[in-house]
């Protein structure tokens, strides 16, 4: 299934793991050695070998293979699940929608598409925050004093090389209002050595207080490699906190989920947001109602340490923060 052994899996680059991922649904169901019906979907199929390699063979049940295979339920109109849910539109690449923070978003590709995201009605969207867009949004924040932390986003902003985001987070630095600097992503779970050295050290080598965001969605995909990459970030004084989404099949249960703050804390990381699913077109076999999730916050919270329950919240446009449950 992977070309080399295993040990091979770990030797090679990020960019190279970029390059040789999984990206049609035959072949992704081959290499499982699953037998699936044939989708057309616009959403195309993307899977990095790292992440694939988790994923148990012959079972269509896995909860990482949910996350990324096609189907055809995909493809049902259902009311109520819109394209552009959360109604956010970025100017030049700048959301600022709550006090003291704005979001950068910085890039429109990921390292993987995941099947319940937003992201997947603008998936061939080639948006990159230009040097235009820098200018503006260094002028924006300089305007506004309240503003203390920027959260990069994206998409996700690791697709983009480490030597412009070295240069970004420079010009942020020499703003001397702010003092944290956020980085919202998936990658380190899906191709851990995107925590390489120099990612590493231009974070050590800022002066902001960096704060890293993963996000897992169940305790399969935290690997040790993945444990690996957290260590590194860690040595650097970053703080690492997870967000997850509630999905159905995926993580709807309890187990799951205590099991995930579990493995999270292990690694160093601790639960942050647990998100309601956006109402978004395509994803409706995923969603999970508000009392099932209230439900089931319930029953961690009489089980688990306080710091490993996740706040459960949901995006609702036009509010001043995100709305917890
Ligand atoms: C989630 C989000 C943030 C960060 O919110 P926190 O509560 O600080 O985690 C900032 N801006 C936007 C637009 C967001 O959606
Ligand atoms: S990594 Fe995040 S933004 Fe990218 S497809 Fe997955 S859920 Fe969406």
């Amino acid at each position: 299934m992977i070309p080399g052994t295993d040990i091979a899996l770990y030797d090679h680059s990020w960019q190279w793991h970029l390059q040789h991922a999984v990206r049609d649904a035959n072949e992704l169901a081959k290499v499982l050695e699953l037998d699936l019906p044939p989708v057309t979907t616009d959403f195309p199929v993307l899977v990095p070998l790292p992440y694939l390699h988790r994923i148990e063979k012959g079972n269509p049940f896995d909860p990482l293979l949910l996350q990324v295979l096609a189907r055809p339920e995909e493809n049902l109109v259902i009311t109520g699940y819109t394209t552009d849910p959360v109604e956010e539109t970025a100017q030049h690449g700048l959301i600022h929608k709550y006090r003291g923070r704005v979001l950068l978003v910085t890039t429109g590709t990921c390292a993987i598409n995941c099947r319940y995201c937003f992201r997947r009605h603008f998936p061939y969207s080639e948006f990159q925050l230009t040097r235009n867009d820098r200018q503006h949004v260094l002028a924006y924040i300089e305007n506004d004093p309240t503003i203390r932390e920027v959260i990069l986003s994206g998409g996700d902003p690791l697709i983009m090389p480490n030597r412009q985001l070295r240069e970004l987070v420079q010009q942020l630095s020499e703003l001397p209002q702010l003092t944290h600097l956020r980085i919202h992503t998936r990658l380190p779970i899906v191709i851990p050595q995107r925590v390489d050295d120099e990612l590493v050290s231009w974070i050590a080598n800022t002066r902001f207080q960096v704060t890293v965001v993963i996000h897992a969605n169940h305790a399969n995909e935290l690997d040790d490699e993945v444990g690996a990459a957290m260590s590194r970030l860690r040595e650097n004084n970053v703080t690492l906190l997870n967000q997850s989404v509630l999905l159905e099949r995926v993580n709807n249960n309890c187990d799951a989920l205590c099991n995930l703050s579990w493995r999270l804390s292990e690694l160093g990381v601790l639960p942050y947001y647990l998100h309601l699913l956006d109402k978004v077109a395509g994803a409706a076999n995923f969603d999970v109602t508000a009392s099932d999730a209230k439900d089931l916050i319930k029953q961690m919270t009489d089980q688990m340490p306080g710091y490993l329950v996740p706040k459960l919240v949901k995006e609702v446009p036009g509010e001043p923060a995100k709305h917890e449950l």
